[in-house]
């Protein structure tokens, strides 16, 4: 696996040094986070021994669908439509479903505190300015603080710099984010904890009954926390491929997060794509990208947001180039760099003759021309769009084969 090429010096050596840089804890987050998770270790095995008879079927199904259901709402909503606007428009169902519901199940803040954080997380990958980033997995010099800290003592801690997350936060501004916030509290207490004891009462007619779905409903919103976490813990940390822009990873198999897990460098060198991984693989293993597809089909969002395929050419070379620079010798690369770089700008220009074409198909597509003329246009079009499409795809392999050259000299 890779390991990070070009990420930031660390800043902190231990976790304690955080309280002399500004950090506090955040004691209401530390208790919540802390006491819930215990109550789950020591009252899950508890209530299924106690449960009322054939009732542990009910509570495993509740928290494997609480979980679902608030992994999904992160994922989808709050994470790719709200968060970074892949979507133009959004409808109320949509903000009803997955935010007053969905991510209230997730026990994660409120949309709006959680889309400003992770506007933040990725601002840093423009700005540089790495020590904003909340969840960062690069601040200290060793993996396992990196791993604890991204993951779950992030949330521990009243953070100095607020400024950048107090903007993200205000500019999150729509009435169905300003509403979730506001009435965050009582869903909270509604959904997680009172439901599912109204619920388990009225099913078996007990307090035990109550208490059962009580803990499997904390249950459900851990697994559905950790879950989420590791999108900033295990992504930015181990992977196979790089982000030209961030330390987040492409790492193809970490399907825990409905499809932000697996390809989270494409994801962070493009954040506003509604699809969470370019190409086939991205198709292969995106759940999330499934159900915004479904959600557009039934006019419930419109106005998709995505990566060009000269956006998505123009990442992966540039994730080569950073790859191969530093894998290679100074003298070496000084005499291929200019080489490297005329072949990358011709792959791009064709990949954008070919996308104007495409862009011509639709058009025509879209007018209201008689059927032979619109036949006939979309024929002399086609094969005008094949020499395009061969010509992308004779540059993409020529820069490819021209790293591939570089290399091979290198170990000869
Ligand atoms: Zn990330
Ligand atoms: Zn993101």
């Amino acid at each position: 696996m890779t390991r990070p090429q070009n990420d930031p010096a660390p800043i902190y050596h231990r976790i304690r040094d955080l309280f002399s840089n500004g950090f506090t804890i955040d004691w209401v987050t530390a208790s919540f986070i802390s006491s819930t998770h215990l109550i789950c270790l020591l009252a899950t095995p508890v209530a299924y021994y106690y449960a009322p008879a054939g009732f542990w079927q009910i509570m495993l199904g509740w928290t494997l669908i609480h979980a679902l259901i608030g992994c999904l709402s992160t994922t989808v909503y709050s994470h790719r439509l709200i968060a970074h606007g892949a979507a133009k428009t959004i409808s109320w169902p949509v903000h009803i479903v997955f935010g007053f519901i969905g991510q209230v199940l997730a026990m994660q803040g409120s949309v709006r505190r959680w889309a400003a954080m992770h506007v933040v997380h990725h601002g840093v990958d423009r700005s540089g300015k790495h020590h904003l980033d909340p969840y960062s997995a690069t601040w200290f010099s060793s993996g396992w603080r990196n791993f604890l800290w991204s993951h779950v003592l992030t949330y521990f801690f009243h953070h100095p710099d607020t400024e950048a997350k107090d903007k993200a936060y205000d500019a999150k501004n729509s009435a169905p984010l300003v509403w979730q916030d506001k009435l965050y509290l009582p869903l909270l207490i509604g959904l997680n904890f009172l439901l599912p004891m109204v619920v388990g009462y009225l099913i078996t007619g007990t307090i035990t009954g109550a208490l059962c779905l009580l803990v499997a409903s904390i249950g459900g919103f851990i697994l559905a926390q950790h879950n989420t976490w590791t999108v900033n813990s295990v992504t930015h940390m181990w992977g196979f491929t790089k982000g030209a822009f961030s330390s987040a990873k492409n790492n193809y198999i970490w399907m825990g997060p409905l499809g932000e897990g697996n390809h989270h460098a494409d994801h962070h060198d493009y954040g506003r794509d509604y699809r969470n991984g370019f190409g086939w693989s991205g198709w292969l293993l995106d759940p999330s990208r499934y159900v915004i597809l479904l959600l557009n089909a039934l006019g419930l969002v419109k106005g998709l947001q995505r990566a060009s395929k000269r956006q998505e050419a123009e990442i992966i070379a540039r994730r080569k180039l950073l790859e191969a620079r530093v894998e290679t010798l100074r003298p070496r690369w000084d005499k291929w760099e200019a080489k490297l770089e005329a072949l990358k700008s011709e792959w791009l220009e064709a990949t954008q003759h070919w996308e104007t074409f495409r862009a011509r198909k639709i058009q025509i597509q879209s007018m209201s021309l008689p059927q032979l003329e619109l036949k006939r246009r979309l024929e002399q079009l086609k094969a005008e769009m094949e020499v395009a499409r061969r010509a992308m795809r004779a540059r993409k392999q020529a820069f490819f084969d021209a790293i591939y050259e570089m290399r091979a000299m290198q170990y000869a």
